[in-house]
């Protein structure tokens, strides 16, 4: 494996705050390189600058992990769209762009791995086995093209994340695995969410917490139930979306007539900048130790979230210097106050 960086993730987690970022799927369809529906990542091998242009834009933002674009680019999506023969090429691409932008800057490479939709916990033996040839598959070819760790993520079952730990262990490498909470308050195997990221903790996980699905007002509760019970890092990677105790999951918010939102007419929903930086400064607050977004980040949250820790980024260059405006320059005391609505459940 190629070393990118002096410093791994747990060299870095242990001496303060990563800051991570994704949403890549969501941003590149909302760019016009993916296709809502089957979300399959496509793009990396049909335009791959596109990617490296948003593992830039998030570099410079001050993310230090580029996420290798491998979501759903398994054998069970690749299906779905007819190219099930371009697997191998776009999973090694993915990794070899992500390579690309990492040595830009000073970031680290991530392989990626997600929910299978393959998992089935009344059939676990037979489907235990197809599950683990996926991540072995994977994983198999972003190792060879180099990663510094794995993030296996939104996980809808504890039982699938657990086959993802036991993969990413038997590689050596640091796992980061983090559920999916579509649901009230347990995995689709029925576990509560702390009580699950507890076990994926037990077994061996480095960084156990959610990603996707929940606005930062929805998530952060449990991630704080979650760092109480865990003595391992700690990730939060929340959706910019206003969620509440009545709409906690993006895929529940509805923009009337009972009609949902999700996932193409969620633009309502956003939170601004400001928000996404005070989702940062609780998430420190709380202890949480990866901090970051998913669907619907872009790099402007980043860079808010970032200077929210106290860090000067390469992007920073450009921040909002308000009071040089000729109208509301005169206005700039009012500042983010303005725009820091309440989220908080
Ligand atoms: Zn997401």
């Amino acid at each position: 494996m190629t070393k990118r960086t002096s410093r791994g993730i747990l060299d870095r987690l242990k001496s303060g705050i990563v800051l991570g970022a994704e949403g890549y799927v969501f941003e590149l369809e909302r760019r016009g390189y993916i296709k809502a529906g089957p979300y399959v990542p496509e793009v990396v091998l049909d335009f791959p600058e596109a990617v490296k242009e948003l593992h830039r834009e998030f570099l410079r933002a001050g993310c230090e992990v580029m996420v290798a674009l491998t979501y759903y680019a398994h054998r069970e999506k690749l299906k779905d769209v007819g190219r099930e023969n371009d697997l191998e090429r776009m999973n090694r691409q993915a990794v070899q762009l992500a390579n690309e932008v990492a040595r830009e800057g000073d970031a680290l490479v991530a392989g990626n791995i997600c929910n299978t939709w393959a998992y089935d916990p009344h059939n676990a033996a037979e489907t235990s086995k197809t599950v683990r040839a996926m991540y072995e598959e994977q994983l198999g070819w972003a190792v060879e093209e180099g990663i510094d760790f794995v993030i296996s993520e939104t996980n809808d079952y504890l039982g699938e994340a657990l086959i993802a730990l036991e993969v990413i262990k038997q590689l050596k490498l640091p796992a980061m695995v983090t559920l999916a909470s579509v649901q009230c308050d347990q995995t689709r195997d029925g576990y509560d969410y702390v009580e699950a990221c507890k076990i994926l903790a037990d077994h061996g996980a480095d960084i156990v917490g959610l990603n996707c699905d929940r606005g930062p007002a929805t998530m952060l509760p449990i991630v704080e139930k979650v760092r109480t019970a865990v003595h391992c890092y700690v990730a939060a990677q929340p959706v910019p979306y206003r969620t509440s105790a009545e709409h906690p999951t993006f895929e529940s918010l509805e923009i009337g007539n009972g009609q949902r939102a999700f996932p193409l007419a969620l633009e309502p929903f956003l939170l601004n900048r400001f928000e996404m930086a005070d989702f940062a400064r609780r998430a420190q607050g709380i202890g949480v130790n990866y901090i970051g977004v998913c669907c619907g980040g872009a790099p402007h949250y980043v860079r808010a979230m970032a200077e929210s820790l106290g860090r000067t980024v390469p992007a920073s260059k450009y921040s909002p210097a308000m009071e040089l405006h000729p109208m509301l320059g005169t206005q700039v005391e009012t500042k983010d106050k303005v725009f820091l609505q309440d989220w908080k459940s």
